[in-house]
């Protein structure tokens, strides 16, 4: 089995531990030499092996385990074969339905620079990308909009995206937008929280260039 698979399971199980994803929530994707790699559709993380991840190609057509013909690639194979497509600078997709990362994305919220952290994402706005049926085209093209010149998006009435140059670096993200969504809802419910101004944000993004792993 490939080291890719053993990664991709690491990465889902990280993300079950980190009470970030549940149940069969959620999904995994990482660039491989031929296509991608995928978690399998509708299992639970317990019940995954490296065995169980899929391979695809960029036409959506993928290898069936001949060990394992139950094994389906994740209904949203289609938003992390368009964003592997459109963005070669990034090799890892992760969607996640955590916990306020999804209530905000309920109130078709996006998330405005009212903590600093949000550079992380590579810009000074989360945005909340339209509602569409999940697994559909329509839900693909909604994410691929919202995710320019970003790494991570709400998606409407569902969860969230997030993107990264390797697996390790998206579940960065992923832990940081899911931070960032819990402090903005906890400051929403005491009032309207303080944004910061497009000259403040210049000035983190400058200050960011070098810092640690976020080093843009
Ligand atoms: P899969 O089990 O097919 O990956 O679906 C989970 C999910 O989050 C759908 O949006
Ligand atoms: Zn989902």
């Amino acid at each position: 089995m490939s080291n890719l698979s053993e990664q991709l399971l690491i990465t889902s199980q990280k993300l079950v531990a980190l009470g970030l994803n549940k149940g069969t929530a959620g999904n995994v994707s990482v660039r491989s030499a031929q296509g991608f790699l995928i978690t399998p559709s509708g299992l639970p993380v317990d019940e995954m092996t490296p065995a169980s991840m899929v391979q695809m190609r960029f036409d959506g057509s993928f290898e069936a385990d001949k060990t394992q013909p139950n094994v389906k690639p994740s209904s949203e194979w289609r938003f992390h074969c368009d964003i592997l497509k459109n963005r070669p600078e990034i090799n890892a997709v992760i969607h996640t339905h955590s916990m306020f990362a999804t209530t905000l994305a309920c109130l078709h919220k996006d998330i405005p620079p009212f903590h600093y952290m949000i550079a992380v994402t590579g810009a000074d706005t989360i945005r909340c990308a339209p509602y569409a049926l999940f697994g559909s085209q329509a839900l693909s093209d909604n994410a691929l909009t919202a995710l320019i010149d970003r790494k991570a998006c709400l998606l409407a009435n569902h969860g969230m995206i997030a993107i990264g140059r390797d697996l390790e670096d998206a579940r960065a993200v992923t832990v940081e937008v899911e931070n960032l969504c819990e402090q903005y809802w906890r400051a929403l419910q005491l009032g309207e929280p303080h944004v910061l101004s497009e000259t403040e944000m210049r000035d983190v993004f400058r200050q960011f260039k070098g810092y640690g792993k976020w080093a843009i």
